[in-house]
């Protein structure tokens, strides 16, 4: 059915986009069975096709209102419905425009921008996420439970190898996982080094622009997103073959700056070039490490697939043949297509929900006693801590032997 678009959303960022995925929903409803909100609270509106209405409602002109910002902000941005649905609806990038125009309307409360802004700017902040990491590692015997699981002590950071090979690939620190588990960029680095590739880093990087991007940011977003293009672009022209992403969040995003930027005349030919450059480390590791090292002996791993690797990116089952490669035993997880709950900033900003996810989540993946259960992206990494009772790891560092 055809949309009449409002005039004053005329010139709004990606309206044209969203006009399009708009109309080729055809109301069929399939990707409810797999909506994790939908499952959870039964409401049609908790559910894709519910928050695809009110958002071409809005986009009609009718009037934003709380209820159609509470049905919104609910919205997992997990893709689940994308990998569900028959005709194709681009669901994800739908409801991120769905989200700058909340913003535009100011539906919130004072409070709530708030809340929201000072949670970005703390993410966002680098040295305050570290101090803060620091601190609460510090204090951690006196903190509530899960919090105390959430930052236990890593492993110390081993040797990073200097750049020493011809072959060099830029490795993004990522804004979380920089401050929680630098270990995990050191392991991907010392693994490369091993097939004689140097990783690079570039400091004056800035966020990839997801969390700007989900909370309605955009044009934050976009601005974080055209310093990285300049600064990636000038890495690759000095002989970088490859940007490896170890976090599929920050993967999944700069993998679409070819598609956010292609109406930019300036950062179009740029920003396409640094997504199809862009690779997660997983295709890496499956191109360039051919040997198989058996040191996992067996031990069980349950893998929990993030929804921006298995949704966002479309792998599936890659990391799991990586890990039996690696001689490891990976166990079947029951619906391992269904968020974690961790979603970026959401289990920050819907408790309630993320908690219920989480809950299903870890009873799915302990289910068959694993002795580790690994993960590829930190933000459910850290999320999926707060309720295991046993150890998660990075999926990366099963593969490094332990005296590498
Ligand atoms: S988004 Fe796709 S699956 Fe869901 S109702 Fe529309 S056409 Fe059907
Ligand atoms: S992105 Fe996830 S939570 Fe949001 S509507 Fe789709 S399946 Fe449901």
């Amino acid at each position: 059915m055809e949309l009449k678009l409002a005039k004053k959303y005329a010139l709004l960022d990606g309206i044209g986009d969203a006009s399009d995925i708009v109309q080729k929903c055809v109301h069929c409803g399939f990707c409810n069975a797999t909506c994790p909100t939908y499952q959870l609270l039964g409401d049609e509106l908790d559910g894709p096709r519910g928050r695809i209405y009110l958002i071409r409602s809005a986009l009609e002109g009718n009037t934003f209102s709380t209820r159609t910002k509470t049905h919104l902000d609910r919205c997992l941005t997990c893709r689940s419905c994308e990998t569900t649905c028959p005709s194709g609806v681009e669901f994800g990038r739908l409801i991120e425009i769905g989200r700058n125009l909340l913003e535009q309307e100011q539906v919130r409360t004072i409070p709530e921008q708030l809340f929201r802004n000072l949670l970005r700017r703390f993410i966002l902040s680098g040295w305050l996420l570290r101090l803060c990491f620091g601190a609460a590692r510090t204090l951690r015997s006196i903190l509530p439970d899960e919090i105390a699981k959430m930052v236990d002590i890593p492993a110390p950071v081993k040797r990073t190898p200097v750049v020493s090979h011809a072959r060099k690939m830029l490795l993004l620190d990522g804004c979380v996982q920089s401050a929680a588990y630098p270990s995990i960029n050191a392991a991907t680095a010392r693994l490369l080094d091993h097939v004689g590739i140097s990783t690079v880093n570039q400091p004056q990087a800035r966020c990839c622009g997801a969390l700007s991007l989900h909370l309605g940011a955009t044009a934050e977003a976009k601005r974080f997103m055209r310093a990285n293009i300049d600064l990636w672009a000038r890495e690759l022209d000095n002989g970088c073959e490859s940007i490896v992403m170890t976090a599929s969040g920050c993967g999944v995003t700069v993998n679409d700056y070819g598609r956010l930027f292609s109406d930019d005349q300036n950062f179009r030919v740029k920003a396409d070039r640094v997504s199809k450059c862009t690779k997660d480390v997983s295709e890496v590791i499956l191109q360039e490490c051919p040997v198989d090292i058996r040191h996992g002996k067996q031990r069980r791993v349950a893998f929990h697939s993030p929804c921006t690797l298995y949704h966002g990116q479309s792998v599936r089952g890659r990391i799991e043949d990586l890990l039996e490669r690696y001689g490891y035993k990976v166990s079947q997880v029951h619906d391992g297509h269904l968020c974690c709950g961790s979603a970026g900033a959401y289990s920050l900003l819907n408790r309630d929900i993320s908690r219920e996810l989480l809950r299903s989540k870890i009873s799915a993946l302990e289910a068959d006693q694993p002795d580790v259960i690994a993960t590829a992206n930190i933000g459910c990494l850290l999320h999926l801590k707060k309720r295991s009772t046993i150890p998660v790891k990075h999926w990366i560092e099963l593969l490094v032997p332990e005296d590498s």
